[in-house]
Formats: structure tokens, C-alpha cells, sequence
């Protein structure tokens, strides 16, 4: 059936690169538009955090490129990525960069349009949901509360080479907002925790941890700054993880 909304998505036209954000991991938040892309591409390049269910919707026949980490080798370049994408887009297929959440949330997407750009590549922008804030709604976690915050702060746990990003100013995070949304936190849970503390945040101020939201192996931990890095380990935590700080959480509705 051809609805006269179907027809109103723009056409993705061969030679061109949709950037798309496929969101935390349930296929029912991907948009129309990456639904539409998915149905149309010719080639598919997907990242690690990308549902299967999701990749499972690609047209059939559609070439799939895996860019994400695989047993532990290092992750392809992102040089490479971006040169993989031109070199499809080149040979005029219709490209389909899917990334997890939104491309332009710590998803190095920003780097990709610029190269496409540069390249002179025709390309899209589809956000995505977030994990920081898709994720932690299938937690029941109020991002924001008029009884809590008026702020929300988002950070990154990793810096691009792995690392605590040490070039943050923890302190002035600690103390800017009432809530702090944290990705890529649990490598160094234990570090962002102290760097909060020394920085002014409440030793018992609530934290959520929550893993592979929206997907059937979401788990929430409650616990507090001091006890985080401890009760993940007990709670043998995996990635992907988002980590919240602050008091919207104990409004999650118990239940
Ligand atoms: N662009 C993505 C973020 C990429 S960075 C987005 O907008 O969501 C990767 C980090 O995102 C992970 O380390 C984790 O902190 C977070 N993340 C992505 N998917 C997640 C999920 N399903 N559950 C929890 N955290 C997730």
C-alpha cells in the first residue's frame, strides 16, 4: 500500500548518504524517516550499538557494513568510515550510515558530514533518540521534574582515545546542574564519581545506572555517588550503560 504520507518522504536519491539515528535499541522509536531509509538503502553501515531488530528491516538485498568493534580489535578508524562512505556514495548506491541514538549525540556524526561535505557527497541528517534521554524514559526516570531541575547536563565519560576526559572541568560540572546524564560512564565509573565528589556533589546524591535500555536486557541499579562503582561491579554491569546523577530519580514512579 502507498499512503500519501509514504510519498512524502524525500527520496533518497543514489550517490547520496543518509545519516540516521536508529535510537537506544527498540525498533518502535526509530523515526519514519529511518524507517523509510532502511526500507530503500542499498548499502547499510551500522555501528556496534545498533539493535539487530533494527538492522533486520534493511530491504533485502541491501549491503551490510559492520563499523564497530568485533572481538576486540580495534574499532575501524573513523577516517576509514568516512572514506567508505564517499567511496559508496561515489559509486552511486544509496548509502545508509546507521548509528545508535542520535548521530550528532557523542556519536562522532559531526565529523562524518564534514566529510561528506567535503567530499561534495549529497547527505541527510535524521536525528535519533538518545540514550540519555529515550533510555532513561524506559526507566521511568523524569529527565527533568519541576520539583528537581530546570537543568540538564550531559557529558561523556570517554574522551576519543578511551580515556577520562580530564580536559572537563568535573568541578563545574558537578555543581552546573542538578542532573547530570553521563555516557560511556562505566569504564570509568569510579573516577567520574570521586572527580563529582571532590567536586562539590553529595556523596549520597542518587545515581541510576541503566544498561541496554530499551532492550529486553534493560537493567536499572539505584544507588549514590560513594556506592556506584561498587554496586555496578556487584550488579556485574555491561555496556552500554547511561548513568544519572541526581534527585529526579527517586521520582521514578515505584513500581
Ligand atoms: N549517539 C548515541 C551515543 C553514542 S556513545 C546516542 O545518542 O545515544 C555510546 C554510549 O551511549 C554508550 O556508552 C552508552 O553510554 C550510551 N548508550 C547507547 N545505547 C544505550 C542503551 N541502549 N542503553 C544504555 N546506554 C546506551
Amino acid at each position: 500500500m502507498k499512503s500519501r504520507s509514504a510519498s512524502r518522504f524525500p527520496a533518497f536519491k543514489p550517490g547520496s548518504v543518509w545519516l540516521v539515528g536508529a535510537g537506544p535499541g527498540d525498533p518502535g522509536l526509530l523515526s519514519l524517516l529511518a524507517h523509510h531509509a532502511l526500507a530503500r538503502a542499498d548499502d547499510v553501515v551500522y555501528d556496534a550499538l545498533v539493535d539487530k531488530r533494527i538492522l533486520a528491516l534493511a530491504r533485502r538485498g541491501a549491503r551490510r557494513h559492520y563499523a564497530g568493534k568485533r572481538g576486540g580489535k580495534p574499532s575501524p578508524r573513523q577516517p576509514d568510515i568516512s572514506r567508505r562512505l564517499v567511496e559508496l556514495a561515489k559509486q552511486g548506491r544509496r548509502v545508509l550510515r546507521l548509528k545508535g541514538g542520535d548521530p550528532f549525540v557523542f556519536g562522532r556524526g559531526g565529523e562524518e558530514a564534514l566529510a561528506l561535505e567535503a567530499a561534495r557527497v549529497p547527505y541527510r541528517i535524521v536525528p535519533g533518540i538518545t540514550a540519555g534521554i529515550g533510555g532513561l524514559a524506559y526507566a521511568g526516570i523524569p529527565l527533568t521534574h519541576r520539583d528537581t531541575n530546570s537543568a540538564v547536563t550531559f557529558i561523556t565519560g570517554h574522551a576519543s582515545g578511551g580515556a577520562l576526559p580530564d580536559a572537563l572541568d568535573w568541578a563545574a560540572l558537578a555543581r552546573g546542574a542538578p542532573v547530570l546524564v553521563i555516557y560511556m560512564a562505566l569504564k570509568h565509573l569510579k573516577a567520574i564519581a570521586a572527580r563529582l565528589v571532590a567536586g562539590g556533589r553529595a556523596p549520597d546524591d542518587p545515581v541510576a545506572i541503566v544498561t541496554h535500555a530499551t532492550t529486553r536486557r534493560q537493567r536499572v541499579v539505584e544507588t549514590t555517588l560513594a556506592r556506584a562503582a561498587r554496586d555496578a561491579s556487584r550488579a556485574k554491569l555491561t555496556p552500554p550503560a547511561v548513568l544519572v546523577v541526581g534527585r529526579t530519580i527517586r521520582l521514578k514512579p515505584q513500581k
